[in-house]
């Protein structure tokens, strides 16, 4: 890693948020895509950059580096107490994505790579607040009608 790349603005072929390219060491993104959808591609394509990725021309290579990448983007993109936070907070996937501001991908990426104690401290504290939550505000729900 030497310095950093510069980022350039290009439509892309369709579904493709961006890239990086290889040979002029620069991050091109398509500026038609959500906020969303450029906040994890940013930072996906930062990592290849970070790491002197090169083109991989066999198939389950690339996949696998690509797995590995979007597990590190999505670490950097979403804290473990952001995480949590919108575990606690939100029902749905889609919600938890729009709250921490990146798209689908970026979260399953960060529930694929919780760490031991980061999948206890979700399954034990994260149900146990949120069932308290739920049971607050069905209480809280529970006292205002029978106040109304
Ligand atoms: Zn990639």
């Amino acid at each position: 890693m030497d310095t950093p790349p510069d980022i350039v603005f290009r439509h892309l072929p369709e579904g493709l948020a961006g890239h990086y390219d290889h040979k002029t060491r620069e991050i091109v993104l398509d500026p038609r895509h959500p906020r969303r959808t450029v906040r994890p591609t940013v930072v996906h394509e930062m990592v290849h950059h970070n790491l002197d990725h090169m083109p991989v021309h066999c198939a389950a290579s690339n996949t696998a580096r690509e797995i590995m990448v979007e597990s590190m983007a999505s670490r950097y993109l979403i804290c473990f107490s952001a995480l949590l936070d919108a575990y606690m907070t939100f029902d749905s996937i889609e919600d938890m994505a729009e709250h921490l501001e990146v798209d689908l991908g970026a979260i399953y990426a960060r529930f694929g790579s919780l760490t031991a104690l980061e999948q206890t401290i979700l399954a034990a504290c994260g149900r146990h607040c949120k069932n308290m939550w739920a049971q607050r505000e069905s209480a809280v729900h529970h006292v205002h009608q029978i106040a109304a």
